[in-house]
C-alpha cells in the first residue's frame, strides 16, 4: 500500500517526456538494418515507408524523413504515441525476436515533433480546384480523408459537433497519453492545407445531408465514429454514480481545459471506483479516475489471459495502483438516491475451459462505476436523411466501387462508423482509401456534367 501511495502521488496528467533527443533518435535509426524486405511495413496499417524515413533520420535529414511520413499519414505525432506499435511496425521487425526492435514509433514521434518546431518542411498546395468535400467528424477518419483530399486539390469542410475537433483524440485519449497540444498542432496542419473546420455543428438536428447537397457539396464523408455507449442492461443501471467511460473521460478532458467546472467532473478525490470492462478504453478511465486522487479497480467477468486491453497499458494501469478483480460478472448496481456497491457473480473455469457462473454472489462498496464495455454509432445522421442503409448494429454499410460509398450516391463513410472500433491507424487506413475513392467518384461526375448527361 504505501508503495501504491507514492506511486500515485507522483502521477501526473502531464504526457511523460520520454521522447528521443537528435542524438539518441539517429542512433537508434542507425541500428535499423534496411531489410531487403521490410516486415516493419507490412505490420503497418497504413504501409509506412518505415525504412526510408529510418534511413533518412540516420543520415541526419530529419526534412527528408518527415516529408517521406507525410506521403503516408497526417497524423504522424499522434500515431508515434498511441499506436499499438508492439502488435504492429515493431512487433514485425525482424531485431524484436532477440529483445532489441528498433523503437520506430518513438523515432516517427521524434522526427514529427521536432519538424513542427522547427518547421522543416511545409506543404505545395496545388493549384488547381478538383471539387467541393464536406466531412462530418473530426477524428482520425475526417482527418485523413481531409487532408488527403485538400493535397489532391479538393475544397474540404469539417464539420464537427464539439467545440474543438479531434474527435477521440482530444476528448477520449487522455492527456498523460496524448497532449492535446499535440493534436492541435497536427489539426493546424491540415488547417494550412486549406481545409476549413465548422465546429458546433451537429449534422442531423442542426443541418441536413440534404442542405449540404443544395449547397453544392460535390461528395460527403461521414466519419462520425461510435458515439453511443453500451450500457448494462442489470438493475440499478440507472443510479447516479453509475456512468460511461465517454463521459467520464469528456468531463475530465473538459475541466482540464478550462471549459467546465472541476466540480462538475463526476469523480473525486477519496472516491472508491470501480472500471466495468478491461478494455484500453477501461485501462484508461482506470488510470485516470488514479490521477484524480481516487482508488480504483477493474471488475471483468473473465480472466486475466483474456483482457483485450494492450499488454503495454495493462502493465502501466498495475504499476500505477489498479486493482483487478477477475472471474466476475456484474449482475446489480445497489442504492437509493444514489450508488453504493456493486454486486457480481463469481464465475469460474469448467474442465472445457469455458467460463460460467457459479451462482455465489458478491458485493462491493463503491462509490462511482464507471462502464467501459463498448460503443456503438448514433443515428443521428442515417435518421434525419434518407437512402444510407445500416446494418442490424446500426454501423453504415459501404461498397468497394467506389471505395467508401454508402447507400446513397455521393455519401462515403469510413473509420468507425463502419467498422466495430478500432485504433487510429485502422480509422486512417480505411479512410485514406475512402478518400481516393472519392477522388474517383468526384472525377467521374464531373466528365458526366462536362458531358452534359
Ligand atoms: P472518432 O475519433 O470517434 O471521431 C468522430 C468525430 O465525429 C467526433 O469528433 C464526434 O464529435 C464527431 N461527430 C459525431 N457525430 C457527429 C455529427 N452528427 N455531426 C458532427 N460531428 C459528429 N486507438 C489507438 O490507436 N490507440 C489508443 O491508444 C487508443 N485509445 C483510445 C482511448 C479511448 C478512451 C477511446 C474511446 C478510444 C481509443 N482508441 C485508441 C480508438 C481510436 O481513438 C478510435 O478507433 C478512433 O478515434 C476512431 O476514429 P474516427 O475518426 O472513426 O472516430
Amino acid at each position: 500500500m504505501a508503495d501504491n501511495a507514492r506511486i500515485k502521488n507522483s502521477l501526473s496528467f502531464d504526457e511523460p517526456d520520454n521522447s528521443f533527443n537528435p542524438r539518441e533518435a539517429i542512433t537508434e535509426a542507425k541500428r535499423c538494418l534496411s531489410c531487403k524486405n521490410p516486415l516493419c511495413r507490412t505490420g503497418c496499417p497504413i504501409e509506412h515507408e518505415i525504412p526510408q524515413f529510418i534511413d533518412a533520420l540516420a543520415r541526419g535529414n530529419v526534412g527528408e524523413a518527415s516529408t517521406i511520413i507525410a506521403r503516408r499519414s497526417n497524423l504522424p505525432a499522434v500515431c508515434g504515441r498511441v499506436c499499438p506499435h508492439e502488435k504492429q511496425c515493431e512487433g514485425a521487425c525482424i531485431l524484436a525476436k532477440k529483445g532489441k526492435g528498433i523503437r520506430i514509433g518513438k523515432l516517427e514521434q521524434f522526427i514529427a515533433d521536432f519538424d513542427a518546431e522547427m518547421e522543416l518542411t511545409a506543404h505545395t498546395l496545388p493549384s488547381k480546384f478538383a471539387g467541393k468535400v464536406a466531412v462530418i467528424g473530426s477524428g482520425p477518419a475526417g482527418l485523413t480523408v481531409a487532408g488527403d483530399l485538400a493535397k489532391a486539390g479538393y475544397e474540404v469542410t469539417v464539420f464537427e459537433s464539439q467545440s474543438e475537433p479531434g474527435g477521440v483524440l482530444v476528448y477520449g485519449i487522455p492527456e498523460f497519453r496524448l497532449k492535446k497540444d499535440v493534436v492541435r498542432r497536427e489539426i493546424q496542419r491540415i488547417e494550412r492545407l486549406g481545409v476549413t473546420f465548422s465546429t458546433e455543428v451537429l449534422v442531423g438536428p442542426d443541418i441536413t445531408i440534404d442542405e449540404m447537397f443544395a449547397d453544392d457539396y460535390d461528395a460527403i464523408f461521414i466519419g462520425t465514429g461510435t458515439a453511443l455507449p453500451r450500457t448494462l442492461d442489470v438493475p440499478g443501471k440507472d443510479l447516479p454514480g453509475v456512468l460511461q467511460a465517454s463521459y467520464f473521460l469528456q468531463m475530465v478532458a473538459l475541466a482540464r481545459g478550462g471549459n467546465v467546472d472541476r466540480r462538475e467532473v463526476p469523480v473525486q478525490l477519496g472516491d472508491k471506483v470501480l472500471v466495468v470492462g478491461a478494455g484500453n478504453v477501461a485501462m484508461d478511465a482506470a488510470r485516470t479516475a488514479i490521477r484524480l486522487g481516487a482508488r480504483a479497480s477493474v471488475v471483468y467477468h473473465r480472466t486475466e489471459k483474456e483482457i483485450t486491453a494492450l499488454p503495454s497499458e495493462y502493465q502501466q494501469a498495475k504499476e500505477e495502483g489498479v486493482e483487478f478483480i477477475w472471474l466476475a460478472s456484474t449482475t446489480k448496481f445497489f442504492g437509493q438516491d444514489k450508488l453504493t456497491s456493486l454486486e457480481y457473480e463469481v464465475m469460474e473455469i469448467d474442465d472445457d475451459k469455458n467460463i460460467r457462473g457459479t451462482g455465489r454472489l458478491e458485493k462491493i462498496n463503491t462509490d462511482k462505476v464507471i462502464l467501459a464495455i463498448g460503443q456503438r454509432p448514433a443515428a443521428r445522421i442515417v435518421s434525419t436523411t434518407t437512402g444510407i442503409e445500416v446494418n442490424e448494429k446500426g454501423y453504415v454499410i459501404t461498397k468497394d466501387r467506389p471505395y467508401g460509398m454508402t447507400t446513397r450516391r455521393g455519401v462515403f463513410a469510413g473509420g468507425d462508423v463502419v467498422h466495430e472500433p478500432a485504433t487510429v491507424v485502422l480509422a486512417m487506413k480505411e479512410a485514406k482509401k475512402v478518400a481516393q475513392g472519392i477522388a474517383l467518384y468526384i472525377e467521374a461526375k464531373k466528365l458526366l456534367e462536362e458531358c452534359g448527361a
